[in-house]
This record gives C-alpha cells, sequence and structure tokens, in this order.
C-alpha cells in the first residue's frame, strides 16, 4: 500500500513538473512519517524512498535507533527549541526549521566532528502570521548570511510552511513569493540549492513555483490520528 501510494506521489510531482517545464530530477521527495511506526519506514525505504522528515525529536530518535541498519537521511521539520538542539545535531542530517541565529549557533557547536556538517534551511515566515514559527521574509537575507558563515553547517536554502490555501491559484501566489526570496537570496552570493516547500495538499503549486523538494506525509502514509 505505501509503495502504492510513493507511485502515486511520484507521478504527480512528474506531472506537476510537466505543467511547469520543469525537469522532474530537479525536486525531491521528502517522506513525512511523524507519528507512523519503523514498520512504515522500512516499507517505504523497500519502495526506494530513502530521505525522511520527523517533527516530534524523541519520537524521531527512537525510530532512528530502530532502523539503525538501513541507509535513510533524516530531515528535522519540526520546531527547535533552543535546549533541543544536541539532539538535532547529533541525530539529522538535515534541519528545515532553522529561523533564529542563536539556535543555528547551537547546532554548529553541538554537531559532533565525526559527521558532516548539517545541512539546513531557514524556515521563512512566508504568510506572516504572527504567531508562527520562521524568520519574517525581510530578515530572512541578514540571517541566511550569518547562518552561512557557521563552520559546521551547510546552509542549503530556505523551507515555508503556509496556512493552507482555499485553491490552486492561493497557494502558488504564496509559494512564488518564497521563490522570490530564494531568489533574491542567491542573487546575494548565497550558494543556495533547496527550496523546501509543498505538502499533500499543494505540491502542485508549490513545484509550479519553484519548490526542490516536497514534504509528503498523508498522501503517503495515510491520515495521522495525532494532531501535527
Ligand atoms: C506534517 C508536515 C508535513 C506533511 O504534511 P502532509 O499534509 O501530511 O503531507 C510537511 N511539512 C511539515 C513541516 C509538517 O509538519
Amino acid at each position: 500500500m505505501i509503495a502504492d501510494h510513493l507511485q502515486t506521489v511520484h507521478a504527480r510531482i512528474v506531472a506537476a513538473c510537466r505543467a511547469a517545464g520543469r525537469d522532474p530530477r530537479e525536486v525531491t521527495l521528502l517522506a513525512v512519517s511523524k507519528t507512523f511506526g519503523p514498520d512504515a519506514v522500512r516499507a517505504a525505504h523497500a519502495a526506494g524512498q530513502t530521505a525522511f522528515g520527523e517533527n516530534y525529536l524523541q519520537e524521531a530518535v527512537d525510530k532512528m535507533a530502530a532502523l539503525g541498519d538501513l541507509p535513510l537521511a533524516w530531515h528535522c521539520i519540526g520546531p527547535i527549541q533552543s535546549n533541543k538542539t544536541r539532539l538535532v545535531a547529533a541525530h539529522f542530517d538535515w534541519a528545515h526549521t532553522v529561523d533564529r541565529l542563536k539556535v543555528a549557533q547551537r547546532l554548529s557547536e553541538q554537531r559532533p566532528a565525526h559527521l558532516a556538517p548539517l545541512q539546513v534551511c531557514l524556515q521563512v515566515n512566508i504568510d506572516g502570521g504572527p504567531t508562527k514559527s520562521g524568520v519574517p521574509p525581510h530578515e530572512a537575507m541578514a540571517l541566511a548570511k550569518e547562518v552561512a558563515q557557521l563552520p559546521r553547517l551547510a546552509l542549503r536554502g530556505l523551507m515555508t510552511l503556509p496556512e493552507p490555501a482555499a485553491d490552486f491559484d492561493a497557494a502558488l501566489a504564496v509559494h512564488r513569493r518564497a521563490k522570490a526570496l530564494f531568489d533574491a537570496l542567491c542573487a546575494q552570493g548565497l550558494a543556495l540549492d533547496t527550496l523546501s516547500m509543498g505538502m499533500t495538499a499543494d505540491l502542485e503549486a508549490a513545484i509550479h513555483a519553484g519548490s526542490t523538494m516536497v514534504r509528503v506525509g498523508t498522501a503517503i502514509f495515510g491520515g495521522r490520528v495525532r494532531a501535527a
């Protein structure tokens, strides 16, 4: 079942790329496995999926321990409190939700020497919700320049998590703002290659706007019982 779902999601990605005149190889699928157990991840891996996104740190670390025999890449896509940075630095390959210099500095300091640099995206509050995580768009450039200097981080790009949009055009408009910001940062000389945006409901609009990594949970693993 998970294998069929993965195939359907890949077909959606390919169709969205065709419609947008993009090469499907430009878009990576991150399977969001939060709330699902190691068996679900194992099934997805057996179907060819290697990159997994997790929101809850302790759940993720337990899952990694149960799956240590598989060559998987783990992406932290949940909020990172500054007292939890050590877990992220020690266990994950990527962190998509860096939105403060303090958190970035701690991740860099705490990244174990035997591991490759932590791959990082800055989370941008692209639709401006006052209580949301994410750096305000007008502060993203300054933060990116500081994070790019940190020795044990590799700044890869931006991540967004906008409110659900009413339809394709509304989603597209928001994702285009993120793409414009991404392009502006690249134009300033930052070597970014990752725009992490689009989920089950809006991956087509995100790809149309320029997403290079879609984070998909429900369409692969089914509905979640626990809120997320
Ligand atoms: C849960 C989650 C996803 C996946 O959402 P679906 O709608 O289930 O595809 C993607 N990104 C983040 C940050 C999430 O928390």
